[in-house]
């Protein structure tokens, strides 16, 4: 289908991009396109002005910003797969997205995009909750900071209002934890029928500290903290791991939908859940 008519702007930075947001009725950001596109194609979406943020170097890029990572809002999938500084303090981030879709869409797919998105099933929502990463967001009133338990909050629903822009993510640097993203989906390459984000900080033979978070368990992503309250203290085996997974399935509500039933989905967040921190752990 041909999208409805809109009109195209393509801002010279930041502020600008706010200020013809603010000015319109129905606006839209474009970032990759990965997302959106369809929807203007369905007309499930029908904006009467859409901003391309593809001109706004300042949004693209990795920065070492001390205790964390500032990662521009533009920056790719691709680009987050082979930049160094998330490759030595954030790995869960690249091995996510190394599971979403494929090369072209993770050329064209930005981070902020995704998580600005926020669809449930995408892989890395979980990531940002379950790592604490924190959202910068300009708008009319300036810039403000939104942890990420307050940036989800329904499905494809943010602490984004309608004049903001999402401008960077800043995630913790995670020395000494060690992490595994597992994904369960029918074929290569697709949408998580459910995930695990799951990373640990292990002590001797112990776990010192978990945490997880869980792609499609609900309609925003969940942060399984019953588990991560489980794992503290326990020994750094798979059974004790399994164990302390077995209440992942708590404060979700998993959809029904053609690819599996909750109770389906329920079943494996706890199975996941075990695989992704004995996997973290290095078992
Ligand atoms: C075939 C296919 C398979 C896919 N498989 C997966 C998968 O397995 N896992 C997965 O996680 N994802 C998957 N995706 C989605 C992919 O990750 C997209 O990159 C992502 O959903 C949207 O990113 P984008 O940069 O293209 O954003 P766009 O499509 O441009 O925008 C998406 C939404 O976010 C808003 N937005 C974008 N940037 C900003 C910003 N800076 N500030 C405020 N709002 C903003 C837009 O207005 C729009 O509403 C898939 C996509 C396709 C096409």
């Amino acid at each position: 289908m041909i999208p409805a008519q809109f009109d195209y702007v393509r801002p010279g930075d930041v502020s600008e991009a706010v200020r013809v947001l603010s000015e319109s009725e129905e606006p839209k950001l474009l970032a990759g396109g990965q997302s959106l596109t369809p929807l203007l194609r369905f007309r499930l979406a029908y904006p009467d002005v859409v901003i391309d943020l593809a001109g706004l170097t300042e949004l693209r890029g990795v920065q070492d910003d001390g205790d964390r990572l500032r990662i521009g809002a533009m920056t790719t999938h691709d680009e987050v797969l082979h930049d160094p500084l998330i490759a030595a303090h954030c790995g869960l981030l690249a091995q996510a997205t190394r599971t979403v879709a494929d090369p072209a869409v993770r050329h064209r797919g930005t981070l902020g995009g995704s998580l600005a998105h926020a669809d449930p099933a995408g892989d890395l929502p979980a990531v940002a909750l379950a790592l604490d990463a924190e959202f910068v967001i300009s708008g009319e009133d300036g810039e403000r900071t939104v942890p990420a338990s307050e940036f989800f909050q329904d499905y494809l629903t943010t602490a984004l209002d309608i004049g903001d822009v999402l401008t960077a993510v800043r995630f913790p640097k995670m020395s000494g934890w060690s992490f595994h993203y597992e994904k369960f989906s029918q074929a290569a390459q697709a949408w998580a029928v459910v995930g695990v984000a799951a990373a640990v900080r292990p002590d001797g033979g112990g776990i010192a500290e978990a945490r997880v978070g869980l792609t499609n368990m609900g309609s925003t992503p969940v942060r399984a903290h019953g588990v991560e309250a489980a794992c503290r203290g326990i020994p750094a085996r798979a059974d004790a791991l399994r164990d302390a997974a077995r209440t992942a399935d708590a404060d979700t509500d998993p959809p029904n939908d053609l690819s599996a039933q909750a109770d389906y989905r329920r079943h494996l967040a706890r199975v996941l859940t075990g695989r992704a921190l004995a996997r973290a752990a290095g078992l």
